[in-house]
């Protein structure tokens, strides 16, 4: 961001600024969904964040298809957003002993992910369909979707049996 020209002028700019920002924030996503895995004990937990880790390699290639449908190069732009949501999981797993009560946490902080993610889509899928890039929009909201599925299984998990364990 320069003193004379700022550099997000027009909305293809900026709608080109917030694919750069998902893709540095998906990237990330995939490194701690590694680490969730690693923490995760329930074993429904486990696979289903295994899971949503391939999901998440299939959405950063749909991405790059996306900036290569704008002429765009693929490239990343980071998002303070998402660092600090994923600061917060780190922290946070960190600090819980029990690995019941661990497990619980770890669906929290996935879950916040996972709505970062649907904000973060759902804008983008709206911003391409009004410039008119139909294929984008199309190939995003096949991600959102997973976003959105990806958020329903972790709330019936948790409410069927991590947050019952974790309670205990
Ligand atoms: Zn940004
Ligand atoms: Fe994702
Ligand atoms: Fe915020
Ligand atoms: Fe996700």
């Amino acid at each position: 961001m320069g003193l004379f020209s700022k550099e997000i002028r027009t909305m293809e700019d900026l709608h080109l600024h917030l694919l750069q920002d998902i893709y540095y924030a998906e990237k990330q996503i995939l490194k701690s969904l590694d680490d969730m895995v690693e923490n995760a004990t329930n074993r429904k937990l486990s696979a289903a964040l295994k899971s949503h880790r391939t999901e998440t390699e299939t959405q950063i290639s749909r991405l790059e298809q996306a900036f290569e449908l704008l002429g765009q190069k693929p490239k990343g732009t980071t998002c303070p957003a998402i660092d600090g949501i994923l600061k917060e999981a780190k922290e946070i797993l960190g600090d819980v002993e029990d690995k019941a009560v661990l497990d619980a946490a770890l669906i929290a902080a996935s879950q916040a992910v996972e709505h970062y993610e649907i904000t973060r889509y759902g804008t983008l899928v709206a911003w391409s369909k009004q410039l008119g890039n139909t294929a984008v929009a199309t190939l995003l909201a096949t991600t959102l979707e997973e976003e959105k599925e990806a958020d329903r299984k972790l709330s019936a998990l948790a409410e069927q049996t991590v947050n019952v364990k974790a309670a205990e």
